[in-house]
């Protein structure tokens, strides 16, 4: 029996699966993936991880959000669009797990600094009105983004997905209490500094991802990535814990479960 696995982060309602989703998901399950969570970037794909959700039930979790990337928009256009977000979660209590991909980015320059400030604090908020865990993404913004989730962020727990930070950083994220997620660019030969940074993760902070169908594992690097590529990114972070894939698997497994409350 293989260990039971998470994919804590896919974006399996992206184009690039439209010919053969339902068998990307019947191999993660074949594999022994008992769950995956899909997070949107928008008020039109959180409606896409829902379907998803619904028509795998107890297997598809859904998080809603706006990305920091596809925040750039009029103060009332976010307004419109977080509210029927916030409906959503009215609507799919069974489905919605979380709200996210929020965050700051400022690697693409396209979403002005505000803008994207404006709609992760908005949502930080919903997250606590709603009590559901966020998804952060943050890429090259870190003192920004611990700094906004210091402020606003009281009373709301998540997970820093696809960490992309220091060891230094690592620790603060652990410090505010919360998880921290690697995914398949930890595999990468020259990406030590992030291995650097997983170890100091205890495993019961940990979080397996793919972020499909970006970012996969070295033994897959260039292609599509998917879910039950995530077993490749497993050993890797067993390697640095000196431990076995099993172990990673279980751990993060029950954290996935514990911090998106998931029954199943
Ligand atoms: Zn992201
Ligand atoms: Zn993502």
């Amino acid at each position: 029996m293989p260990a039971e696995a998470i994919d804590s982060h896919a974006h399996l309602y992206f184009d690039r699966f439209n010919d053969d989703r339902d068998e990307v998901i019947q191999r993660a399950k074949d594999a022994g993936f008992v769950s995956i969570i899909n997070i949107a970037v928008d008020e039109a794909t959180s409606r896409q991880v829902i379907e998803l959700a619904v028509e795998n039930p107890g297997f598809c979790h859904a998080v809603v959000g706006v990305h920091p990337t596809h925040s750039g928009m009029p103060p009332t256009d976010l307004q419109d669009a977080l509210r029927s977000i916030e409906d959503l979660c009215d609507q799919h209590p069974q489905q919605v797990v979380g709200i996210g991909e929020i965050g700051i980015d400022y690697y693409w320059k396209e979403v002005s600094p505000e803008d994207q400030e404006r709609a992760f604090i908005a949502q930080l908020k919903i997250a606590r009105r709603r009590n559901l865990p966020v998804v952060i993404h943050c890429r090259e913004a870190w003192p920004e983004t611990l700094a906004v989730i210091e402020k606003h962020g009281t009373g709301v727990t998540g997970v820093f997905h696809c960490f992309g930070g220091t060891v230094l950083e690592a620790q603060r994220a652990l410090d505010l209490g919360w998880y921290v997620s690697f995914a398949g660019n930890v595999t990468y030969p020259k990406a030590q500094k992030l291995r650097d940074a997983a170890a100091i993760v205890p495993l019961d902070r940990l979080l397996l991802e793919t972020d499909s169908p970006f970012l996969a594992p070295q033994p897959k690097r260039g292609k599509r990535n998917e879910p039950v590529h995530s077993l490749h990114t497993a050993d890797e972070l067993a390697r640095v814990h000196g431990t076995h894939r099993r172990s990673v698997l279980e751990a993060t497994t029950a954290n996935s479960r514990k911090l998106f409350r998931l029954s199943s």
